[in-house]
């Protein structure tokens, strides 16, 4: 079996038979992964505090071609970002940007992906409780763009026409973004995007959380990115961590 020995991290765990644990990872050299943690329940010497949500580490995995499960020989943790679990808004948040990670990514190597998850853990665990919802914003927008379906906000999603940056346009999901006058006219649905919002949007792409949202523009934001993500998944399923932190009021 090839070993694969790649930086990752934990973005879910659960429980296997007796003593395993499965985790679901974000690698940079293997991509998404689903690996099997023997014995990781009867003692916390082989993988230490590896088998928790969010750690960080230099993982081996062995990797059996058309298996969906690898199997995971160690896990050297080198962040445990214990701070995230300190609160709720935090915990939520990165839930979030881990099912986003999770229901996204494919398995094979995306460095950029993995710096931009690592970079919005990382923000989250350090931002201060009432910036945690725009830091899980801005990292989930920077994981969309890393995954290569950044909405369009400066030209027209339909006809590429040049948008006034100082104008307040549809954003229609379907259209994969902002809209003209014209095509908003025509779309069957969408979005008012108010300047303040679209550039909030713009900073949330590059990562950048930018000032404090009131409370109002929190919720129009998270609801925006559910029905973004909601347009581009195929399989149905709802985004059940992205909405337990939309309905969460902390
Ligand atoms: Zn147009």
């Amino acid at each position: 079996m090839p070993l694969l020995a790649t930086e990752a991290v934990v973005l879910h765990a659960f429980d296997y038979l007796e003593s395993s644990r499965i985790l679901r990872l974000v690698t940079r050299d293997g991509g998404v992964r689903s690996a099997l943690a023997k014995g990781a329940r009867r003692s916390s010497r082989r993988f230490g505090s590896a088998v928790d949500l969010f750690a960080q580490g230099s993982a081996q995995l062995y990797v059996k071609p058309g298996r969906d499960l690898d199997t995971l020989s160690a896990f050297d943790v080198t962040a445990s970002r214990a701070a995230i679990a300190g609160d709720l808004g935090r915990f939520a948040g990165a839930s979030a940007i881990a099912e986003l990670t999770l229901r996204f990514g494919r398995d094979a190597a995306d460095s950029s992906l993995y710096d931009a998850v690592v970079a919005a853990l990382d923000n989250l665990a350090t931002a201060p409780a009432e910036a945690a919802l725009a830091t899980t914003l801005a990292g989930a927008w920077r994981i969309v763009s890393e995954l290569g379906f950044a909405p369009a906000l400066d030209i027209c999603g339909d006809c590429h026409a040049p948008l006034d940056a100082a104008a307040t346009v549809m954003f229609s999901h379907r259209a994969g973004g902002a809209l003209c006058t014209r095509c908003g006219r025509l779309a069957p649905a969408g979005r008012v995007l108010p300047p303040v919002a679209r550039d909030a949007l713009r900073h949330f792409l590059e990562g950048d959380a930018g000032v404090p949202l009131d409370d109002a523009s929190s919720r129009a934001h998270q609801r925006l990115l559910r029905e973004f993500l909601g347009e581009h998944l195929t399989d149905g399923r709802p985004l059940q961590a992205m909405v337990l932190w939309e309905e969460q009021r902390w």
